[in-house]
Formats: C-alpha cells, sequence, structure tokens
C-alpha cells in the first residue's frame, strides 16, 4: 500500500459564526462518538488524521484556531504563512461573512504571493436556503455547480451578472468553491478531499 505524504496543514479561516468548529468536529469524527479514536492526535483546536483520498492515503493536520477577535497581527500572520492550504468559510446566510471572506482571500496574497497555495471558498449553512443571503446558480442553488470548475487566472475578471456571487468571488479570486452544510454534514468532506487533491496537483506538477 501507498505510504501517506506528510501531513498537509490545512486552516480553516472565515468570520465567527460561519461554522469552522462544526467543520473541525465532523473532520474529528466528533458527530459519530463510535469513532472517538479516529483522531489520531487532537489537541484543543488542532487534529491530525489520515484519510483516503481517490484510493491513495493523505494526513491532514487540520487547524481550528483562527481567532476574528483577535488584533494580534503577528498570530493571524503565522497562521497566514505555515498553511498547505486553506478553507475560507463564509455562511451562505450571512453577507457580511461573504465579504469578510473576500477580505481575507486578499489578506492571504498578500502574506504568500508567491506560493500557489491551494484555497477552497466554502459557503457553509446551504441547508437554510429561505435565510440566503449569498446566491448561487439560479438554476440549482443545492448543486455545487462550480465545485472545481475554476483554474481562474489570479484577479481574471469575470461577468458578475453571468456567475453567481459565490463562484464569481471564487473565480475572481483564484480559488476553487463549494457550497456545503456542515448541519447535513453535505459536502464537507467533499472540501477536504477537495484540498488534497489541489495539493496532490501542486506536488504532482513540481
Ligand atoms: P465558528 O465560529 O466559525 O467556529 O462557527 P461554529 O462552528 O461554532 O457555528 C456557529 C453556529 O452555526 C453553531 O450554532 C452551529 O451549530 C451552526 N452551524 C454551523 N454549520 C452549520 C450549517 O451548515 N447549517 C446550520 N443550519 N447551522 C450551522
Amino acid at each position: 500500500p501507498a505510504e501517506p505524504e506528510s501531513p498537509y496543514r490545512v486552516v480553516l479561516l472565515g468570520a465567527s459564526g460561519v461554522g469552522k468548529t462544526a467543520f473541525a468536529s465532523i473532520f474529528a469524527g466528533a458527530a459519530d462518538s463510535m469513532d472517538s479514536d479516529d483522531c489520531e492526535l487532537c489537541v484543543e483546536e488542532l487534529c491530525e488524521k489520515e484519510i483516503e483520498v481517490d484510493g491513495e492515503p493523505a494526513i491532514i493536520t487540520l487547524v481550528d484556531m483562527w481567532d476574528e477577535q483577535t488584533d494580534n497581527e503577528w498570530t493571524q500572520e503565522q497562521y497566514m504563512q505555515t498553511a498547505d492550504a486553506y478553507l475560507l468559510l463564509y455562511s451562505i446566510t450571512d453577507r457580511a461573512s461573504f465579504l469578510r471572506a473576500s477580505e481575507l482571500r486578499i489578506t492571504l496574497r498578500r502574506f504568500c504571493p508567491a506560493r500557489h497555495t491551494p484555497i477552497i471558498l466554502v459557503g457553509n449553512k446551504c441547508d437554510l436556503v429561505r435565510r440566503r443571503e449569498v446566491l448561487t446558480s439560479g438554476k440549482d442553488p443545492h448543486t455545487p455547480v462550480c465545485l472545481f470548475l475554476f483554474e481562474a487566472q489570479p484577479f481574471r475578471c469575470v461577468s458578475l451578472c453571468d456567475l453567481a456571487e459565490g463562484c464569481a468571488c471564487a473565480a475572481v479570486f483564484d480559488c476553487k468553491f463549494i457550497e456545503t452544510s456542515a448541519a447535513m454534514q453535505h459536502n464537507v468532506w467533499e472540501s477536504f478531499y477537495g484540498i488534497v487533491r489541489q495539493l496532490r496537483l501542486r506536488r504532482d506538477s513540481r
């Protein structure tokens, strides 16, 4: 069997209340009490775990330490500079969190401009359809139609009329996009798999 690569450090970013803790719990397997030693190493807001993606093992160290309250720029900078990949979350029910995600994307670019660090823009809480404040595809809001569609150039211009907001933002900001529901456990693992796939693409293109 293939040996897993060395751990990938994946950092959860986003405004408070968007579902980062919920993501981390699903990753850690906390939702499944029978599976309590599923997580090989869990210390507070850090969890390391081996998962299988496309038949190949991968180790992810998931970091959920992002604190919007902190004005300690040094700490924020540390998270931004020490990650192999990011899940940049917003809530589809909270427009401000979507704008915050855009800001964080710009900050990320500033801290690691040269590295093609994989980022997936995650629109969480897609189960709360009636409270939606951030649009996606008008045709079928439940399907992440833009999932891994965009291999956009940095800051490629896209028409906001042609694309839905979450997708458009992902394209403009040069990252992938997925809608999830941590509450329904919908697409959460897909976002982790997507990160691993992107990291492997980057590895294989070296
Ligand atoms: P964090 O501040 O980013 O860590 O956000 P949390 O994970 O603590 O989530 C904030 C609140 O949103 C909690 O009450 C969660 O139960 C709830 N929540 C998280 N994800 C979802 C989701 O996908 N759907 C719904 N309906 N609620 C969610």
